[in-house]
C-alpha cells in the first residue's frame, strides 16, 4: 500500500489524480486531501476514497466541512497551519497541485519529511527553486515532474551521461490566442482566454497558456530541475499537444515522449514510479492525429517569453517576482479589472521596479513574493478598461 496525499485535490489536476487513485484502492491509502474552499467537492472525494483527513485552506469553510463529514469518521481541519499539518503527515506520496505559489509552504512541509513529491504545482518551483531543491537534498525527498513538459522530459533525459545532451525542447501547444494579431487579443474576454484549443485546465494556468506565461514558467521550471544551463532549454510550437518535450543528444538522436493530452498520462507516471500502471486512455491514434506541426513561437506577440527568459538568466529574485507579478495580474484579468495585453505589461513594469537583492531561504523569498504582489496590485489599481 502506498499513502497519498493530495494538495489541492478539488482542482483539475486534483481530479485527474483522484480518478486514478480510486481505479486502484487495493493499491493506494488515501491520508489527506486538501482544497481551498470547495467543501462539496473536498466531502465527496474525502468520503470516496475513505481518506483519514479532510482540509480547507481557507478557515471560514472549515464549519460547513465539519457538518458535511460529521459522522464519517474522517478528520476535518482548517487554515494555513492545518494545511500544512496535513503535508506533513508524512505521506508515501504527495501530489502538489495547489495553484500558484500558496502552495509553496506546503510544498516544503511535503519535502521536509521526506517520501515522494510529485510537482504539479510550478510555481514553488519559479520562485524558490533553489530553496526547495536543496530542502529536498537535505530530507531525502524525491521530486518527480507531473507537468506535462517536464515529464516527458524526465522520461527521456538521461541522468546518468547529461554531458550527451545537446538541447532540451519545451513544446507549447500556443494556446487560443497563436494565431491572433496583437490589436485582437487586446480585447480578449477571459471566457476566451480560458477556452483552451486542447487542455482542460484551472483558470490560472489556462489564462497563463493563453498569453504563454505558462511556457515561461516552465522554462524556469525545466532550469531548476534538469541539469542543463538554461540557454540550451528551446521552446517550440507544436499546435496538437501530443509530443510533451524533447531531448536532442550529440549524436543527433532526438528523444521524444508523446501522448494524449490529458494530464492522468504524467500523473500516472509520477504515481507507479519507477514502475508503469495502465490508465483509461485510449492507445494514441498517430493516423487519426495524422499530421504534427512545429513553429518558432512569436515573441512580440508574446512577450512573457522574453520576460521569463530574461528573469531565468538574470536569476536572483527574477523568477519570483516575475512570478508574483503574474499571479496579481491574471487575477485582475480574470476580474475583468485590467486588459488581457496589460497582463505582460504588468509583470515587465514590476520587474523595473523592484530589484532586491537574491533570496537565500524561504521567509527571504515569502518577503520578496509579497512585496512584488503589493506593487504589481499598485499598478493593477492604475488600470482603466
Ligand atoms: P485548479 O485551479 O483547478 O486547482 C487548484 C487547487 O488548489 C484547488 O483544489 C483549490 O481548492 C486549491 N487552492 C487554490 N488556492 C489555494 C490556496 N490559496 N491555498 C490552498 N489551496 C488552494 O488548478 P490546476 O489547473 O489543477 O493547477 C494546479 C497546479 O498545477 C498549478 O500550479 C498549475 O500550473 C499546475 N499544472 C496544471 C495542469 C493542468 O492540466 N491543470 C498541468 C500542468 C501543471
Ligand atoms: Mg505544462
Amino acid at each position: 500500500m502506498k499513502t497519498i496525499t493530495i494538495l489541492g485535490a478539488t482542482g483539475s489536476v486534483g481530479s485527474s489524480t483522484l480518478d486514478l487513485v480510486e481505479r486502484e484502492p487495493e493499491r493506494f491509502e488515501v491520508l489527506a486531501l486538501t482544497a481551498n474552499c470547495d467543501v462539496a467537492k473536498l466531502a465527496k472525494a474525502a468520503v470516496r476514497t475513505n481518506a483519514r483527513r479532510a482540509v480547507v485552506a481557507d478557515e471560514r469553510c472549515l464549519p460547513a466541512l465539519r457538518d458535511t463529514l460529521a459522522g464519517t469518521g474522517i478528520e476535518t481541519t482548517g487554515g494555513a497551519q492545518a494545511l500544512l499539518d496535513a503535508a506533513a503527515m508524512g505521506a508515501d506520496w504527495t501530489m502538489a497541485a495547489i495553484v500558484g505559489c500558496a502552495g509553496l509552504e506546503p510544498v516544503m512541509a511535503a519535502v521536509e519529511r521526506g517520501g515522494t513529491v510529485v510537482l504539479a504545482n510550478k510555481e514553488p518551483l519559479v520562485s524558490a527553486g533553489d530553496v526547495v531543491l536543496a530542502a529536498a537534498k537535505r530530507h531525502g525527498a524525491t521530486l518527480l515532474p507531473a507537468d506535462s513538459e517536464h515529464n516527458a522530459i524526465f522520461q527521456c533525459f538521461d541522468f546518468d551521461r547529461p554531458e550527451g545532451i545537446r538541447r532540451i525542447i519545451l513544446t507549447a501547444s500556443g494556446g487560443p490566442f497563436r494565431d491572433w494579431s496583437i490589436e485582437e487579443m487586446r480585447g480578449v474576454t477571459p471566457e476566451q482566454a480560458i477556452a483552451h484549443p486542447n487542455w482542460s485546465m484551472g483558470a490560472k494556468i489556462s489564462i497563463d497558456s493563453a498569453t504563454l506565461m505558462n511556457k515561461g514558467l516552465e522554462l524556469i521550471e525545466a532550469a531548476r530541475l534538469f541539469p542543463i544551463s538554461h540557454e540550451r532549454i528551446e521552446i517550440i510550437l507544436h499546435r496538437q499537444s501530443v509530443i510533451h518535450s524533447l531531448v536532442d543528444y550529440v549524436d543527433g538522436s532526438v528523444l521524444a515522449q508523446l501522448g494524449p493530452p490529458d494530464m492522468r498520462t504524467p500523473i500516472a507516471h509520477c504515481l507507479a514510479w519507477p514502475d508503469r500502471m495502465a490508465t483509461p486512455m485510449a492507445p494514441l491514434d498517430l493516423i487519426a492525429i495524422g499530421r504534427l506541426d512545429f513553429e518558432a513561437p512569436d515573441p512580440e506577440r508574446f512577450p512573457a517569453l522574453r520576460l521569463a527568459r530574461e528573469a531565468l538568466e538574470a536569476g536572483g529574485a527574477r523568477p519570483a517576482i516575475l512570478n508574483a507579478a503574474n499571479e496579481i495580474a491574471v487575477a485582475a484579468f480574470l476580474d475583468r479589472r485590467i486588459g488581457f495585453l496589460e497582463i505582460a505589461a504588468i509583470v515587465a513594469d514590476t520587474l523595473d521596479r523592484y530589484d532586491p537583492p537574491a533570496p537565500e531561504t524561504l521567509d527571504a523569498v515569502l518577503a520578496i513574493d509579497a512585496e512584488a504582489r503589493r506593487i504589481a496590485g499598485e499598478r493593477v489599481k492604475d488600470c482603466v478598461i
